[in-house]
């Protein structure tokens, strides 16, 4: 049993949020022609995580987790939206800076007139059902900063693309109310000089951990880099060692490893990632976080039980701004008419059925982690919507880059991709001049 999906011609359809995903799904959604497509933005700019806020208080109740320094860990050849190459006009670096992939998004607007589509200072309070004959519609309630007024809208569809490095992760260390030391997480982290002279563990070993880590052995007096891959200590500079995961905090900033030996430090600094939030969805969307899994949830993107409501972006370990352009060109086809959906029944199964393996595994919560699950999901939507697929050589260049990334974590962005083609070979990477292409 199939489902059609298709909307009406003009219909409203809401995007939450203007960041990468929203952008895409905006321009994806109206180049069908066929909707009215509004986006609500609580901040004054576009591209929410690539906005650096230097103040960790601020007006908006959205907070960036970008920190002062960042470099991307993709190189820009590869990190773009199909049709808008992040090519050398935005200069040479594969790695380029935050501000440099805001000036990508807004030029990206201001290419494709989505300024226009976009209402700024304008935050989604509230999402909810209304069924009207056999059919769902979404009232949103908008609250504006400026004019501090609410306001109730109906929409066809919603998309929601409100990101998810917001919401920290705070794990639960036995002896954290002992330890009497300042315990932060990266999303707070924005430059390594207030962190002068200090000792400092960091727990978790992801992107943010391994680059907050560099970042702070620059000033820092030692840097200990604390992770569950890590069996037994090693120093990997002066003043940087790796360290199995925090077993314990004790008395006086006192750590007490997995490997049962100790640390003494006077800052504790938690990369240990973001929850899924949706803040704003009330009860009757039936959309439910546990265990970090969205919730009913098919291919990662569509409510499995009311499919006029979606989610953008939420997959981890990706490469984003084309995966994002991806879903979004695949919503854009389902809500067109020109693809189906499988009944409820059969996306509520899925995801069901997806779980209980995972389960069995004790790791559900890696469901949404799809790592190089991601070329087969990216190139199954691009078929569906009858679109342009990833090109091999791309796939080929996150491989390496993740490879390298791993190895060398410091030098990595020293590096520079070309990609000349779509097949395995068309491509290369330099250091310097010298081609280090394996
Ligand atoms: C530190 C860090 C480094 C990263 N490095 C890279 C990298 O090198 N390369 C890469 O490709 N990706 C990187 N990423 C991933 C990056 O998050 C994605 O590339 C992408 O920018 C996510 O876009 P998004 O639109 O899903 O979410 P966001 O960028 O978070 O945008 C969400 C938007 O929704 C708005 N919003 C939220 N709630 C509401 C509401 N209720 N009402 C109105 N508006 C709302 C916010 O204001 C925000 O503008 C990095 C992420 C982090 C945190």
């Amino acid at each position: 049993m199939v489902q059609s999906i298709q909307l009406s011609n003009n219909a409203k359809i809401a995007v939450i949020g203007a960041g990468a995903a929203g952008l895409i799904a905006a321009k994806n959604l109206r180049d069908s022609g066929l909707f009215q497509v509004e986006v609500f933005e609580e901040m004054d700019t576009v591209g929410g995580t690539w906005v650096y806020q230097e103040e960790i208080a601020s007006s908006y109740y959205f907070q960036s987790s970008m920190y002062r320094d960042l470099r991307t860990n993709l190189p820009k050849e590869i990190m773009g939206f199909l049709d808008f190459p992040f090519d050398d006009s935005f200069g040479v670096s594969s790695f380029p800076s935050h501000q440099v992939v805001l000036s990508y998004l807004m030029s990206f607007c201001k290419t494709f007139q989505l300024f226009e589509l976009i209402r700024f200072h304008c935050v989604v309070k509230k999402i909810s059902r209304f069924d009207y004959f056999g059919c769902h519609k979404w009232d949103l309630v908008l609250y504006d900063l400026r004019t501090q007024q609410l306001e109730q809208r109906r929409y066809d569809a919603v998309v929601i693309c409100n990101g998810h490095y917001t919401k920290s992760f705070i794990p639960q260390i036995p002896g954290s109310d002992l330890f009497l030391r300042p315990i932060i997480h990266s999303h707070f982290y924005k430059s390594p000089e207030p962190f002068y002279k200090l000792r400092i563990a960091v727990l978790g070993a992801g992107n943010s951990g391994i680059d907050i880590s560099y970042e702070l052995k620059r000033v820092a007096s030692k840097v200990s880099l604390c992770h569950k891959k890590c069996e037994m200590r090693r120093m990997l500079e002066d003043n940087l060692e790796e360290c199995p995961t925090i077993e314990s905090l004790d008395t006086d900033g006192k750590i007490h490893l997995a490997d049962k030996s100790t640390l003494q430090v006077d800052l504790l600094i938690l990369c240990t990632g973001y929850e899924y939030d949706f803040p704003f969805l009330d009860s009757s969307c039936e959309v439910f976080v546990q265990d970090r899994v969205v919730l009913p949830i098919y291919r990662h993107l569509i409510h499995a039980k009311y499919p006029t409501m979606s989610f953008v972006g939420l997959p981890l370990r990706i490469l984003p701004f084309p995966l994002f352009d991806y879903q979004t060109r695949y919503l854009a086809s389902i809500y067109s008419g020109k693809c189906t959906l499988p009944s409820c029944e059969r996306m509520l199964a899925e995801q069901q059925q997806d779980l209980f393996y995972l389960d069995s595994k004790g790791s559900r919560k890696y469901y949404h982690l799809l790592a190089e699950k991601q070329w087969e999901y990216c190139r199954e939507l691009a078929d569906l919507a009858d679109g342009p697929n990833l090109s091999v050589a791309v796939q080929r260049v996150y491989e390496d880059v993740s490879q390298f990334r791993k190895r060398e974590p410091e030098k990595y962005r020293r590096r520079k991709y070309i990609i000349f083609g779509k097949g395995p070979d068309d491509w290369r990477v330099f250091e310097g001049e010298l081609d280090v292409t394996l």
